[in-house]
């Protein structure tokens, strides 16, 4: 917004300490002063008319107001994607004054610069979102998919015109044309849209029956979706122009697609890089050897073992985890080691492992010693820090 260079207290005219009610009745009394009705046509009375609604919208709020002492300004909160036209800031600022003086504001804000449009021309059709669920193999191939979407459109019967059998319009009788009507409240005039044509001017005669003379009707649309392939949990699509459809000719809105990656049970991703746990049986894990891996393309791949390699050993596979997003390159896949104990033997794979068993000495299993050794040393000498 425009004021942010002069201060709040300044433009309202009042102490820093001033309290609530000061404040509210210094801006009632400069916004009786300055409202456009009392002054037609004056550009500078009409920025100080916002300039002073900015200013009570931030002291009139503690929490904006003990911010704005702070920081020297204030944070509009979160606000997400921004959807939709008009944003919220906006909104609360017309509130304000409709708190204060009643209804009527809206327009005279909207003419005056950047909130919604007026309402009796176009309108913008509204932002869709739709989420979508996809298998980690899906993201790292890319698909095209159909969705179903609901969505306003304009209707048909009427062609978007709300009038049924297509009649043309009527001047509005409440306003007579005008898409106004100016009312007396308190001390100055107001000027309201009109309730009856919502500031068209025009009035429709008999309403659509499909549509009950909004001229929009709400339809399933099959739409072919490219999802590219790289994608990540939580990406976000937007496809133009394919949200709902807008009122009086107005451009339509966008869809959002939200795109989430199912979790894998083999994979788990890290940017472009995969990682995976893979078990090796006990004897390979001893001996050596080449093991094969599994690839998220749904082929395999090969790892080679040394001999002796425990559990938690990690091996890189260059080039073989996710696709970049618009790029050919790969990230890698981290393999785990799991040395898997062998189960359910027979009669015979159990003598034989118990011969093993008795042959091994303590250099077998280094790692078997040492961990009792370390409980060992510390009874035989005492812990030097107790001491
Ligand atoms: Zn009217
Ligand atoms: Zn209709």
């Amino acid at each position: 917004m425009t004021a942010a260079t002069r201060d709040y207290y300044e433009i309202l005219g009042v102490a820093r300490d001033a309290d609530a009610a000061t404040i509210k009745s210094a801006f009632r009394k400069l916004a009786m002063k300055l409202h456009p009705d009392q002054n037609p046509g004056c550009k500078v009375s009409e920025e100080r008319f916002k300039e002073i609604g900015e200013a009570y919208s931030v002291l009139s709020d503690p929490e904006k107001r003990a911010q704005y002492d702070r920081f020297g300004k204030t944070f509009d909160g979160g606000g997400g994607p921004g959807f939709g036209p008009g944003a919220a800031g906006f909104n609360d600022f017309s509130d304000i004054f409709n708190e204060i003086f009643g209804g009527g504001f809206e327009d005279m804000f909207a003419r005056g610069g950047g909130g919604r449009g007026p309402r009796n021309g176009p309108e913008r059709g509204a932002d869709l979102r739709y989420d979508v669920e996809i298998t980690l193999e899906q993201a790292f191939k890319g698909m095209e998919r159909e969705i179903v979407v609901p969505r306003a459109q304009a209707c048909e019967p009427c062609a978007g015109t709300g009038s049924e059998g297509k009649a043309p319009l009527e001047t509005c009788r409440t306003c007579n044309g005008a898409g106004q009507v100016r009312a007396s409240q308190g001390m100055f005039r107001i000027v309201r849209t009109c309730p009856a044509c919502h500031g068209r001017g025009q009035a429709i005669k008999t309403p659509c029956k499909s549509c009950g003379g909004r001229g929009l009707t709400q339809k399933e649309r099959t739409l072919s979706v490219k999802i590219p392939a790289g994608v990540e949990d939580g990406t976000r699509i937007r496809l133009s122009g394919e949200g709902d459809s807008g009122l009086r000719n107005g451009p339509p809105g966008d869809l959002y697609l939200f795109l989430s990656v199912k979790p894998h049970s083999l994979f788990e991703r890290d940017g472009a890089d995969l990682y995976c746990r893979a078990p090796a049986p006990m004897c390979k894990a001893a001996l050596g050897g080449e093991m094969e891996i599994p690839t998220i393309e749904g082929e395999r791949t090969k790892i080679t073992i040394p001999a002796g390699a425990q559990t938690g050993r990690r091996f890189r596979i260059k080039g073989k985890g996710m696709t970049h997003l618009r790029s050919k390159e790969r990230g890698d896949l981290h393999v785990e080691l799991l040395v898997e104990t062998p189960v359910n033997l027979t009669a015979k794979q159990r003598k034989l492992l118990e011969e093993f068993a008795k042959d091994c000495g303590e250099e077998a299993h280094p790692q078997t010693q040492g961990f009792f050794d370390t409980v060992k040393k510390f009874f035989d000498n005492g812990d030097p820090l107790v001491r």
